[in-house]
């Protein structure tokens, strides 16, 4: 399961920046995921649900936005956002992550993607002691 490993490496990168601040509890988690992970909201809270137990994150609350992928096409300018063919998007669901084939939707051209394919802890709201 995709989500799993990849939201087991999430919770271990909050542990550790909330034991680096002296965090006694964790009351919000804001998570930013770029649309060409794959990662589906539902599967990812249920992940983190499981392997928050009895952790100072058991009683938090998981936030998660989408962030679009954005191109850059260096043979006519293009930057922005793209519109892929979503029946590529199945492809997680089988365990395997499929990239889809992204071209340029001014001039067809491939694309360099530079953003939507990463995961980020954005923030984390932590109750310190005193
Ligand atoms: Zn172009």
């Amino acid at each position: 399961m995709h989500e799993f490993s990849t939201m087991s490496q999430i919770v271990d990168a909050i542990l550790q920046e909330a034991k680096k601040h002296d965090a006694i509890d964790v009351k919000e988690v804001h998570l930013e995921i770029g649309e060409l992970t794959f990662l589906l909201e539902e599967p990812l809270k249920f992940a983190y649900e499981i392997l928050s137990k009895d952790s100072i994150l058991e009683r938090s609350k998981l936030i998660v936005k989408e962030k679009r992928a954005m191109v850059s096409c260096n043979s006519c300018g293009y930057g922005g956002e793209i519109d892929y063919d979503q029946t590529f998007s199945i492809g997680p669901h089988m365990g395997y992550p499929r990239y889809p084939k992204i071209s340029c939707p001014e001039c067809d051209s491939r694309v360099e993607i530079v953003a939507g394919k990463e995961c980020t802890i954005r923030n984390i709201v932590i109750c310190v002691e005193g």
